[in-house]
């Protein structure tokens, strides 16, 4: 055997045995045996370096330090999921269903519903390429190699398969291995984790993928997307993804009724407390792919799938003390502080009150007994108190009048469910809630900087406030705990470049109450530039769509403080982008005023993203089904043949995509 074909079979070798013990869950060599094969490949591979493979078993140990987890834009949307709670709630979904596809034969998959963190695996003629969380669906971190030392993943396809595709699976720490941690944090005298799901995704970011390897993470695949026309349906598709060599599950069924869809339900609600992970619900999907395809997504979730719930289990436990918690707007939300309790799996400790009518409408007291649930949410909520088990003597809960930070005294207005601390200059927490926000990904995305050195800069007295970023130098930052002159470096560099960061993101980073993401994008529209919002009077922005009292109170009340226009005329020196940008003026129009378009099919001369940019770009609104309203169709390749049909019942105006570019230019 020469060298090459050595490392080669080695390789093979190891893969299989690999595979066999994490997928199977079949061990066919010993871990001695096993470690001995890795060290010879490991020699041999360093002695002949042009052999080097990235996706060699060698790689799967660990060792890379990634400090800032690269953004990268997903090629296919992740999406969420529409929920359902009850078999009503199914029917409806079979009846729109039914009725968007024109017909009454759609099969279904039904498969358990994972709970932990999404994941999206990118190969290339069947090589594993790049790894990427879903983040907000758009774009999410590169985690490669934090994921490569997960064993159960395949990294080279060798049989029969699509040869491009996207898997995308569930990361998950299955039980056994989350208690097995938390042995250790008790032993050690640490915090325990708090869930599966949140240790699982944490683990995805840890900077050293040694760390990573030594967790027991697994990783569940639930969908192969890819251009590709080899399999007609999902489960075909899962089956074969299976058969070479991924993990995907075996309690995947067909059903051609919702009734069937309703057993497998029942089933897995009692059945689930004995899978060694956990599982929060299932999910349904139309099996047939050109169905699929048909059915199409709404702006948030596939039209073609959906997920039904299981009842949340419930504990009692009682209440030790209701702190207070000041948030970046000054809003107070009231925590319950729990005496630790098992629920599904996790230990929980706190739950949020959300706010003094909610205190108020429970009578929740201190000492009480109170039934506690975990819903989808992260956060348990306080469903009621058993006032059976409350003491004999004990005082209504009195909601505290000041701030548990500054002291200063909380107002709330009318029509607001929270009180708030007025204090916004003074009080800590609002100021550095005010900087995390700033910095966050969806605002000025600063890489190089996270909220702990946010913290730690306070503490500090570096900054006080975000136009202080601006004023930062390496030499400040590198004497500071934990900083490294590479790290200071690169978080000036970050700072630096999110001067490039667009004004409508800087408009949503300024943090003015009620300015939410669409609500600045929806501003930046129409006032394009921070001077002319600055001095619109009240009158001026309720006019604008979309823009109530509340909003236009909030933008005024910012608008007129001077610590704020000081604040600005700052980020103006410091050059960040205050204004729409020129090129994005000019690509503005109102050509398409007053239209609404319905987009359809495969596009080539742009995206389909681009395309709804250039449609909204142009003052069109986008809508995700045609109606009587829609004035065109901009009909692609493979347009959904019910789509088709229903814009000419309609007759609405289909164009092709060199029309609707003709019509822009
Ligand atoms: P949600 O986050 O509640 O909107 O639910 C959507 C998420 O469920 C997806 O991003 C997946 O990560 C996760 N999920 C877990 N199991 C499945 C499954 N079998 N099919 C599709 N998605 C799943
Ligand atoms: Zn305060």
């Amino acid at each position: 055997m020469t060298i090459e074909q050595l490392i080669y079979s080695l390789r093979d070798e190891l893969n299989t045995h690999t595979y066999n013990y994490y997928v199977l869950d079949n061990a066919t060599i010993s871990d001695f045996e096993f470690d001995k094969k890795l060290k010879e490949l490991e020699k041999l591979e360093k002695e002949n370096p042009i052999f080097f493979d990235e996706n060699s078993p060698t790689q799967r140990v660990g060792g890379t330090i990634t400090k800032n987890f690269e953004t990268i834009t997903h090629k296919n949307r992740m999406y969420s999921l529409d929920n359902s709670y009850s078999k009503e709630d199914l029917f409806d979904w079979e009846k729109r269903i039914q009725k968007a596809l024109g017909t009454s034969e759609i099969e279904y998959t039904c498969e358990l519903k994972y709970d932990g963190a999404s994941i999206n695996l990118t190969f290339e003629n069947g090589q594993f390429m790049k790894a990427v969380t879903r983040g907000d669906g758009f774009q999410g971190d590169d985690v490669t190699n934090n994921i490569k030392t997960i064993r159960s993943i395949p990294l080279s396809i060798k049989e029969d398969f699509v040869s491009n595709f996207e898997m995308r699976g569930e990361i998950i720490l299955p039980l056994d291995g989350f208690n097995k941690m938390n042995e250790e944090r008790v032993a050690n005298n640490e915090e325990e984790y708090r869930n599966p799901r949140n240790t699982a995704s944490g683990s995805l970011k840890l900077q050293d993928s040694a760390e990573v390897a030594k967790r027991p993470l697994d990783c569940l695949l639930y969908q192969v997307v890819t251009d590709e026309r080899k399999y007609k349906t999902h489960f075909e598709s899962l089956e074969n993804a299976r058969k070479v060599g991924f993990k995907v599950p075996d309690t995947i069924v067909l059903a051609k009724t919702i009734d069937k869809v309703f057993e497998f339900v029942n089933y897995w609600d009692a059945e689930r407390h004995n899978l060694p992970y956990e599982t929060d619900g299932i999910v349904i999907k139309v099996n047939n792919l050109q169905q699929q395809e048909e059915l199409g997504f709404t702006s948030k979730a596939p039209r073609w799938a959906i997920a039904y719930k299981f009842k949340a289990e419930q504990v009692s436990t009682t209440l030790n003390e209701i702190t207070y918690q000041v948030g970046r707007t000054g809003a107070i939300t009231p925590v319950a502080n729990l005496e630790p309790v098992q629920l599904a799996g996790t230990i929980v400790k706190r739950a949020s009150l959300h706010n003094a009518d909610q205190i108020e409408k429970l009578d929740i007291r201190i000492n009480d007994t109170v039934f506690v649930e975990k819903g989808g949410e992260i956060i348990p909520k306080i469903i009621a108190v058993d006032f059976s088990k409350r003491p004999e003597y004990s005082n209504p809960t009195v909601y505290v009048t000041n701030c548990p930070e500054c002291n200063t005294e909380l107002i709330r207005s009318e029509g607001d469910a929270k009180h708030y601390c007025s204090n916004e200059f003074g009080c800590a927490p609002q100021i550095t809630g005010r900087i995390k926000h700033f910095i966050s990904r969806k605002a000025m995305d600063i890489d190089g900087l996270g909220g702990e050195t946010v913290d730690l800069l306070r503490k500090e007295g570096l900054i006080k406030n975000y136009a202080d970023l601006y004023d930062l130098t390496v030499e400040q930052i590198i004497p500071l705990e934990r900083m490294a002159e590479k790290s200071a470096k690169n978080m000036i560099k970050g700072i630096q470049k999110s001067k490039e960061i667009p004004f409508e993101k800087v408009l949503f980073a300024l943090g003015i109450r009620f300015v939410g993401e669409t609500v600045a994008k929806k501003l930046a529209k129409h006032f394009k530039s921070i001077n002319n919002l600055m001095i619109a009077d009240f009158e001026t922005l309720i006019s604008v769509d979309e823009i109530g009292d509340r909003i236009a109170q909030s933008i005024i009340d910012f608008s007129t403080n001077e610590l704020n226009i000081e604040l600005v005329n700052r980020l103006k020196k410091y050059e960040l982008q205050l204004e729409i940008s020129a090129e994005k003026l000019e690509n503005q129009t109102d050509k398409l005023q007053g239209n609404i378009f319905v987009v359809s099919g495969v596009f080539h001369q742009m995206s389909r993203n681009e395309l709804k940019k250039a449609i909204e770009d142009n003052g069109g609104k986008v809508s995700s089904s045609i109606s009587k309203k829609t004035n065109f169709v901009v009909a692609g390749d493979n347009m959904g043949p019910s789509k088709l049909t229903k814009a000419q019942d309609l007759g609405i105006q289909i164009i092709s995509e060199q029309d609707f570019i003709d019509k822009i230019k």
